[in-house]
């Protein structure tokens, strides 16, 4: 047997595999992290090992659908062997070699899936990003990662050849379609051919895997690089605490795969667990499809985006049944309460809210069992120790508001973001003497659940007050007559800025008087929150500015009010 903390390599005679056991005690700090290791071969191929000697249920490990009856189900073993083979196109074909970075940009897809770990077998660094993003948005990524091979579907293909030449460091462009196209490799032809042999490469656990860009909701998106083990491990009690995940469950995650949201709830938290990752197509939201896949397949459990969930409890949710959906999870923005309480009253269901960025993934979370406080963020995750703290990087007491911080023990905890890449200034300005800020504001209350108040630059001060947009927000949202809203400040000659909010009217009140209606809902805060948050001045919209991720762009609106737009 094992010594207690030792690890052996793959090669040597007492190697045996990491059990999910030893995953999540390494992320309670019970166990040191092995100097190698690799999500394909460590956790991926350990399931296939599984399954084959019937220690799995039967349960897909990839379910993919695309809703015009396209449809595909891989076991664990199918996954193992179909990512070797598209290592192989790669390495050979491709000619990648370890370290090099590649730009993936595909709708979801299974290749999608498929890259990803033919990524890790072969020590690249996977680069995804959403198919939405303009050639603009790739040239800028592109450049800043100097990738070596951009992958890429049929509808970003035009974006792509039209920057390509500005692009020196690109060897190589592999398209992913049935079609082939001028100019490009095409990966269905190269992988038909591509041998199923492959011996995965031993990774360090430290080494690079992925880079994630940042949601880019206050400027430039960031490279957060992520290492084999900050993802690869580093989800483990997230999958089975906060997912609540285990191998009988069906996971659909709606997040795009640009986001680190889809390598949280698509790929990591859910295999680790051996849990089957969902997929629906879907190029854009639709509300009908939605409905129809949760009262058609066997979803047990679901995470999407607040902004789905605002639109969701629009409807009349009582009319459907889902078939199987019992554990549903949200994050990436704020929730508001009022919209927990609508989907809880409508479908009976809770709604789990994490709180997390690209850079150090789940930081705090509402886990299975735990109780829920309407408009808060849980408490802090495992292994992370989550403080408030001030401008000079003291902790705060609960009750405080400060900034939402982790503190860095004497090392740098392994599940954080590596660096910002090429951003040595970036990555450092993180750290505020123990701690990594967020940049985000909170408060943690005396039974240490967090509860946010707004990313620090949108945190607006009117007479030497500070309030935060998300309390306004919410308030505002309880009001029947608003589906969602943006809080921001606005310049006001004797306040110096004063509070100012966007609103989108549900569809009974867009005939209403507006000036009887501005009233009303000013009025509606000041009862519902302090009376000096009220917004002062209204203004009626027809949709708020978002990321391609759906949050809210508050900094857009409010450069539009200081005439900075
Ligand atoms: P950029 O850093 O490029 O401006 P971004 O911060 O939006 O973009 P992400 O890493 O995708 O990029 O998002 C992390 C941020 O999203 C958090 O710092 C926080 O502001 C917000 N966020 C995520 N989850 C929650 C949540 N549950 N409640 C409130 N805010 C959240
Ligand atoms: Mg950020």
């Amino acid at each position: 047997t094992k010594p207690a903390g030792q690890y052996f390599h793959r090669d040597h005679q007492l190697w045996t595999p990491l059990t999910p056991s030893d995953l999540e005690a390494i992320n309670r700090c019970d166990k040191p992290l092995p100097e190698n290791f690799n999500f394909a071969a460590d956790v991926l191929d350990q399931w296939a090992q599984k399954e084959k000697s019937g220690n799995r249920p039967a349960n897909p490990a990839l379910w993919w659908v695309n809703g015009k009856g396209g449809e595909v189900k891989w076991s664990f073993q199918e996954l193992g062997s179909l990512s070797r083979k598209a290592a192989n196109v790669l390495t050979k074909p491709c000619g990648l070699q370890r370290g090099d970075r590649v730009a993936v940009i595909l709708p979801r897809i299974p290749e999608w899936w498929l890259l990803n770990i033919a990524c890790m077998r072969t020590g690249l660094i996977f680069m995804p990003g959403t198919t939405q993003l303009t050639a603009k948005d790739i040239l800028y990524r592109l450049q800043a990662s100097k990738a070596k091979c951009m992958v890429a579907s049929e509808e970003v293909a035009p974006a792509v050849e039209s920057i390509v030449s500005e692009c020196p460091s690109l060897n190589n462009k592999l398209l992913v379609s049935p079609r082939s196209r001028d100019g490009w490799l095409s990966f269905q032809e190269l992988f038909q051919s591509a041998s199923d042999e492959h011996s995965c490469v031993e990774t360090g656990s430290q080494e690079p895997m992925a880079i994630y860009f940042t949601s880019g909701t206050t400027g430039s998106p960031k490279m957060a690089q992520h290492s084999q083990s900050s993802l690869g491990i580093g989800y483990a009690l997230c999958g089975r605490y906060w997912l609540d995940l285990t191998s009988s469950d069906i996971m659909w995650n709606m997040s795009d795969t640009g986001w680190i949201k889809a390598a949280i709830g698509s790929v990591f938290s859910t295999w680790l667990q051996g849990s089957c990752v969902f997929v629906h197509q879907m190029p854009k939201f639709n509300m009908d499809t939605f409905l129809d896949v949760l009262t058609n397949y066997p979803i047990t459990t679901l995470c999407s985006a607040p902004t789905v969930f605002r639109m969701l409890v629009q409807k009349d949710l009582r009319r459907y049944k889902f078939k199987k959906l019992r554990h549903c999870l949200t994050g990436g923005e704020p929730l508001n309460p009022e919209v927990l309480e609508q989907w809880k009253a409508q479908t009976g269901l809770e709604l789990y809210e994490g709180y997390g960025q690209t850079e150090v993934g789940i930081i705090c979370a509402n886990q299975k069992g735990q109780e829920i406080k309407p408009g808060s963020m849980g408490k802090g995750v495992l292994p992370y120790d989550v403080q408030i703290v001030d401008e000079d990087g003291n902790a705060l007491p609960p009750g405080e508001e400060g900034e939402i911080a982790i503190r860095m023990k004497s090392t740098r905890p392994f599940c954080f973001f590596s660096e910002y890449v090429d951003n040595p200034e970036k990555t450092a300005a993180t750290m505020r003497g123990n701690f990594y800020v967020t940049g985000d504001r909170g408060v943690m209350d005396s039974d240490g659940y967090f509860w946010f108040v707004g990313r620090a630059d949108d945190v607006i001060i009117s007479s030497g007050y500070r309030i935060g947009p998300f309390e306004v927000e919410s308030a505002l949202i309880e009001h029947p007559a608003v589906v969602e809203s943006a809080v921001v400040s606005s310049p006001d000659s004797t306040r110096g800025e004063v509070v100012k909010a966007f609103v989108v009217l549900s569809a009974p009140f867009k005939s209403s008087n507006l000036e009887k209606l501005t009233l009303e809902l000013q009025d509606h805060v000041k009862k519902s929150t302090a009376p000096y948050k009220y917004p002062r001045k209204v203004e009626f919209v027809e949709e708020l500015p978002k990321t391609i991720t759906g949050k809210i762009k508050r900094n857009l609106l409010r450069d539009q009010e200081w005439g900075r737009a």
